[in-house]
C-alpha cells in the first residue's frame, strides 16, 4: 500500500495536539481524520476503516481504553496510544490492554511519526514460514498464513502485535528470548528503550490464551515451552 493509501485516525481531544500530529501526518502523505471524544471515535473507525488509529487515553465520553476495546471488537486494526505521563504507561502495560504501541507526551512529531512507520511496518510485514500449515502446541492452533489463533478449537482474536509476538516465541520454541531481542524481532526497535511494551503484550497473550503458555525466565526474558 502506498501511504496515499494509508488512513490515519487521529483520536485526541486537545485540539492544539490532534490539529499538529493531523498535519505532520498528511505533511507525510497519509490521509487522516480526527475524532475528538470517545464515541465519535467508534463512529469514525466504523466509517473511515483506518489502517491505524493514534488514539490518547484520557477523553472526554468515555477513555482511550474503552475506545481500543470497542474498535477491536469490531475489526482488527493496529493502535498507537498517547499516554499523559510514564507512569499511565506502566498503568496500561499492567492491564495488558492491545495497543500495539505507546508514545508519552511530550513527544516529538518526527519520534511519533517513526513509531507508526514501525507499526505499520509489522502489520504489513508477510508471515515467515508460513508453508507449513497450521502449528499446534498443546490445544494452541497458530496459522502463521492466514495470521489465525485457536484454543481448544475457539478463535481467540489476537492484535497484529499480539500474534508477531505469539509467532517470534513458537519459531523459538524452548530458547529464552530476551526483551531486547523480542523488541528487535517484533517491533522493529535496534534500542532496548522500550522493553515494557514487551511485558505488556506478554500479559495480553497470557490472558487471551492462558497463563501457563509463556514462560517467565526472571531476568532473563521470555520462553515459549517446547513440549504442549
Ligand atoms: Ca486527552
Amino acid at each position: 500500500m502506498t501511504e496515499n493509501e494509508t488512513r490515519v485516525l487521529i483520536v485526541e481531544d486537545e485540539p492544539t495536539i490532534a490539529r499538529a500530529v493531523a498535519d505532520r501526518l498528511a505533511a507525510e502523505g497519509f490521509a487522516v481524520e480526527v475524532a475528538a471524544d470517545g464515541p465519535a471515535a467508534v463512529e469514525r473507525a466504523r466509517a473511515y476503516e483506518p489502517h491505524i488509529v493514534v488514539l490518547d487515553v484520557m477523553l472526554p465520553g468515555f477513555d482511550g481504553l474503552e475506545v481500543c476495546r470497542r474498535v477491536q471488537a469490531e475489526r482488527p486494526v493496529p493502535v498507537l496510544m498517547l499516554t499523559a505521563r510514564d507512569d499511565e504507561t506502566d498503568l496500561l502495560v499492567g492491564l495488558g490492554v492491545g495497543a500495539d504501541d505507546y508514545v508519552t507526551k511530550p513527544f516529538s512529531m518526527r519520534e511519533l511519526v517513526a513509531r507508526l512507520r514501525a507499526v505499520l511496518r509489522r502489520v504489513e510485514r508477510p508471515a515467515m514460514d508460513g508453508g507449513d500449515g497450521p502449528v499446534r502446541v498443546g490445544d494452541l492452533e497458530v496459522d502463521q498464513r492466514a495470521r489465525r489463533v485457536r484454543r481448544d478449537g475457539r478463535e481467540v482474536h489476537l492484535t497484529p502485535t499480539e500474534f508477531d509476538l505469539l509467532a517470534c516465541l513458537l519459531r523459538n520454541r524452548g530458547a529464552v528470548l530476551t526483551r531486547a531481542v523480542l523488541l528487535e524481532q517484533v517491533w522493529d526497535w535496534a534500542d532496548a528503550s522500550g522493553t515494557r511494551v514487551v511485558d505488556s503484550h506478554v500479559k495480553a497473550l497470557r490472558r487471551k490464551l492462558g497463563q501457563e503458555l509463556i514462560r517467565t525466565v526472571h531476568g532473563v526474558g521470555y520462553s515459549l515451552e517446547a513440549a504442549p
